[in-house]
């Protein structure tokens, strides 16, 4: 039996980080979501209003978490998008905007994160990140680069404050069932299939249950890895 925690996940009213609600929900511990309208968490949440793009939402959304259920323990850094365009095609906004909210928006949330876990000398951090931030995606440089820098964060992290009770982690998922992927070109999606070596697409449990597990006791001595999700796609990278 793991020790209940206080655990936030931003982004938490669909795709993958309403499946991690649900999961750490299941296993009993008290779960609050974000969401940019601070609606549409699972039953069981506290939902709270927060854009990622915004400090000073970001810790809005913090203390009334805490308010209701104490210090946060566990953050997962969830909320994400993607504007994809060739390189030639691609804005300078399309850039920044998906660096402010993938990357500078898990840094914001960390930040604000980690002050009560210093406190508390205890603390999970669980970035989301995609096997295209290290294998790469024509079409995606600004996404690629925005998930590859989630890795230097929790290094970094793990070196900083590895020390303080603190471990820091990057999930990297495939090509997972969602929004997201629903969206893509029915040509994209044949091509990823065949290069899986799993043969399927993955399921937003598999990573819920991924998240949940690095955020338990028994992964108390992992700090600084990148777990992939990806039924094999990313191997090597
Ligand atoms: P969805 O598009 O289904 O959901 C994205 C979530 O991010 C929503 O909850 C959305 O909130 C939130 N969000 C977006 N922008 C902001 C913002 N500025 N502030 C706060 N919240 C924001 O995505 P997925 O569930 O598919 O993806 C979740 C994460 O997993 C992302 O980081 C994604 O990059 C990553 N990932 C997904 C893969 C996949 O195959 N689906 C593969 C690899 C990685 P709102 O509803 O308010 O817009």
């Amino acid at each position: 039996m793991t020790t209940q925690r206080t655990v936030l996940i931003t982004g938490g009213n669909r795709g993958i980080g309403r499946a991690i609600a649900e999961e750490f929900l299941a296993a009993g511990h008290r779960v609050a979501v974000t969401s940019r309208s601070g609606e549409g968490g699972p039953e069981g949440a506290l939902t709270v209003a927060a854009d990622v793009g915004n400090a000073a939402s970001i810790d809005e959304a913090f203390k009334a978490v805490e308010a209701e259920y104490g210090p946060i323990e566990v953050v997962v850094a969830n909320a994400g998008i993607t504007k994809d365009g060739l390189l030639l095609r691609m804005t300078e906004d399309d850039f920044t905007s998906v660096v402010d909210t993938n990357l500078t928006g898990a840094f914001r949330i960390i930040k604000r994160a980690s002050k009560g876990m210093l406190r508390a000398k205890f603390g999970r951090v669980v970035l989301i990140s995609s096997v295209v931030g290290l294998y790469g995606s024509p079409g995606q440089i600004n996404y690629a680069a925005s998930k590859a820098g989630l890795v230097g964060i929790v290094r970094s992290l793990t070196r900083e404050l590895g020390g303080r009770g603190i471990t820091a982690n990057v999930v990297s998922p495939g090509f997972i069932e969602t929004e997201m992927t629903a969206v893509l070109p029915e040509e994209t999606q044949k091509e990823y299939l065949s290069a899986i070596p799993a043969g399927r697409f993955g399921k937003v449990d598999e990573i819920a249950k991924t998240v949940r597990w690095l955020a338990s006791d028994d992964a108390g001595y992992i700090s600084g890895a990148v777990i992939p999700v990806d039924g094999g796609l990313g191997m090597g990278h």
